[in-house]
């Protein structure tokens, strides 16, 4: 073998779930990178920044939410509370250069193969032999763009590397979460005037799990744009777009409901990413659309395969925050270890500090002590 651990992608997962493995005594590891550490987060828009806070907790065991270590945090390294993505890309770059992770950017992973005893791993490099392999390729390469007919003729969110790019005075957005907010606050600052079309309306949702409601920080933008902007922001809840066509120049999107909006300018579509696992998908099983794992975040289907990041599912709940994904690096260095017939590895600081949790009921028991009072956003303005 080459290695004993090839993992897929530089991103918060895959350094993260490296440096775990390094703190279990696991040697011989390597990282393939396809672009540069960070890669996914230099693409972001440069107004974007992390919904969830940075503060540097750590020497009372509360570690900063975004750290991919027990030991680091990115609010100490950047002195900002909602880092942007060209400031968390450096920070990962830091961190792999502090821990001398065994790292090679600018390789491809093209194909993964299960042999008789571990994996062959082809980039576009080169060809390798490891007896582990952990994917953390990232969603944000995997726009979903067939949400609707006609979504050829909108742009993605993600494509946009400054929403100073956005040519015309209105904007329609398709989606109301994260991405479709942060879209139209940008863009109403930036003076234009945003409708955006939601098939619920997440503005006035209420959930105790934080990746199914929007964050308290787009909360308070959104509150902040609707008083500050007045007339140019106007939400359109329980509005399911089914189809958008390019007729005469213009752009007309329809709704499950039977609404009809035309827009001069391609529709922005920020309907979020496919499964991190969809370029080696045939290598797991699936009930559906859900991705199934063992309790150690393997594939059911070829042992010693791992995936790691916000794909990640159990019990119905998705581990979308780097603060939920990297609470199972733990639990995959310690498997990694027995699989390799290393001795068992001393992780209780992993677990003191919220990276080993092995325990999946806190999956499914999200529920807060005190209900919470939001305040409440109007629909239009
Ligand atoms: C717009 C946006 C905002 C977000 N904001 C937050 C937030 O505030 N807080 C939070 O906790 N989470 C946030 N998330 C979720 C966050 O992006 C993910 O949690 C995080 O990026 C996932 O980390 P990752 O390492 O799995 O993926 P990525 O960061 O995408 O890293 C994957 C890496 O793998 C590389 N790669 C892909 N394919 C290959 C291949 N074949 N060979 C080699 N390398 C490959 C890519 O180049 C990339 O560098 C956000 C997500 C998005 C899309």
């Amino acid at each position: 073998m080459d290695f004993s651990v090839i993992i897929v992608g530089a991103g918060p997962a895959g350094m993260g779930c490296a440096l775990a493995l390094q703190r279990a005594g696991v040697a011989n590891l390597l990282v393939l990178e396809a672009e540069t550490v960070g890669a996914s987060f230099r693409r972001w828009p440069e107004q974007m920044r992390m919904i969830t806070p940075s503060f540097h907790g750590n020497p009372f065991f509360q570690t900063d939410l975004n750290a991919i270590t027990p030991d680091t945090s990115p609010a100490e390294f950047s002195q900002k509370e909602h880092l942007s993505g060209r400031e968390y890309a450096d920070y990962l770059q830091a961190v792999a250069f502090h821990f001398k992770l065994n790292l090679r950017e600018n390789e491809r992973v093209l194909q993964i193969s299960p042999e008789s005893k571990g994996y062959s791993v082809t980039t576009d490099k080169a060809g390798y032999r490891a007896e582990i392999v952990i994917w953390a390729g990232g969603e944000f390469s995997h726009p979903k763009t067939g949400a609707f007919q006609g979504a050829e003729h909108c742009a993605h969110s993600s494509v946009f590397r400054t929403w100073n790019d956005y040519q015309g005075d209105d904007a329609l957005i398709i989606g109301g979460y994260e991405s479709g907010i942060d879209a139209a606050c940008h863009l109403v600052q930036l003076g234009k005037r945003a409708l955006v079309l939601s098939s619920g309306e997440p503005w006035i949702a209420d959930h105790a799990d934080p990746s199914e409601v929007l964050s308290p920080f787009t909360r308070e933008r959104l509150l902040h744009t609707m008083q500050n902007y007045s007339g140019q922001l106007n939400l359109r809840g329980n509005a399911t777009v089914v189809s958008v066509d390019h007729l005469s120049g213009r752009y007309i999107v329809k709704t499950a409901e039977g609404e009809v909006f035309d827009s001069k300018h391609r529709p922005i579509a920020a309907t979020g990413f496919q499964s991190a696992l969809t370029p080696i998908k045939d290598l797991f099983a699936w009930e559906g659309s859900t991705p199934q794992f063992t309790d150690e975040d393997e594939s059911t289907l070829h042992p010693g395969l791992y995936y790691t990041g916000p794909s990640l599912i159990h019990q119905g709940s998705k581990f979308c925050f780097i603060y939920k994904f990297r609470a199972r690096f733990g639990v995959i260095a310690r498997s990694v270890a027995r699989r390799l017939d290393y001795p068992e590895p001393d992780l209780e600081n992993d677990r003191n500090r919220g990276f080993l949790v092995d325990d999946l009921e806190c999956c499914t028991n999200c529920e807060c002590a005190v209900e919470s009072k939001p305040e409440p956003v109007e629909a239009k303005a």
